[in-house]
């Protein structure tokens, strides 16, 4: 609870007490009876998105100067929360949002705020630092500075976010044509030692624990073709890429 002294009404001196009919202690003013009531604050932040990649901003202000965060901050007034969303990220990360939608809500208690977190698109691809922060980066997960964050809540919301999008990649591979998806597992058992095959475990891609799916699986040259013809569209950009097949050892 933030202190206060005096009422905003008649100047007089508060006193903090239980008031009649209530049943937590509130400010209330011993002259002119007016009860200063505290409420969490709301955090609209947005995970703006560009091409599979996400922005972050490192801090330029105190507190956690110099970690990194999504843009996001206090909601106000006469606002509504999308487009507090929207404005925060304008402001922090010079990026236009299309708001896709609520991604995550989140309590922290102890600071009484609520951050209410958004997932929206760049509108043009452009972004740079805003006044509040010292640069803004597009990062793919693997990329993100996760021990240079600094909220542990958007850590949270951020990790569940990345959870979610390989769940969606992982529904779209189970759709691929029962051919397609054949050739698929068996690259996944001719590259069983393939060291990027972790990710795809880890990811819960298919093939997964038991058959060992692999992205360098995509990377032959049955799968390029696939590849053009847009059958992996959706799935990460490493799956079935050059880099992928690059480094599997198991070849
Ligand atoms: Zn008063």
């Amino acid at each position: 609870m933030i202190e206060i002294n005096y009422c905003n009404q008649c100047g007089a001196g508060v006193e903090l007490r239980v008031p009649q009919g209530d049943n937590l202690p509130r400010y209330v003013c011993g002259e002119c009876g007016a009860i200063h009531y505290q409420n969490p604050k709301i955090v609209a932040g947005c995970i703006p998105e560009w091409q599979g990649r996400i922005l972050l901003c490192r801090r330029a202000i105190e507190p956690r100067y110099g970690l990194w965060t999504i843009p996001a901050g206090f909601m106000e007034n006469r606002e509504t929360v999308e487009q507090a969303a929207a404005r925060e990220t304008d402001e922090e990360a010079r990026a236009k949002v299309d708001i896709a939608g609520l991604y995550g809500v989140y309590s922290i208690p102890h600071i009484s705020q609520v951050y209410m977190i958004f997932r929206g698109e760049i509108v043009d691809g452009r972004f740079a630092p805003g006044a509040e922060s010292l640069e803004t980066v597009l990062f793919t997960e693997e990329e993100v500075p996760w021990e240079e964050m600094a909220i542990p809540v958007v850590v949270r919301g951020l990790k569940r976010y990345f959870e979610d999008r390989r769940r969606a990649v992982c529904e779209q591979l189970d759709d691929l044509e029962e051919g397609v998806r054949r050739k698929v597992v068996w690259w996944a058992e001719a590259h069983p030692k393939c060291t990027t095959r972790r990710r795809a475990l880890r990811g819960g891609l298919p093939g997964g624990a038991g058959r060992g799916g692999s992205p360098c699986l995509a990377a032959g040259r049955g799968a390029l073709r696939w590849r053009r013809a847009g059958r992996f569209a959706g799935l990460p950009r490493w799956w079935g890429g050059r880099r992928a097949w690059r480094s599997c050892r198991a070849r």
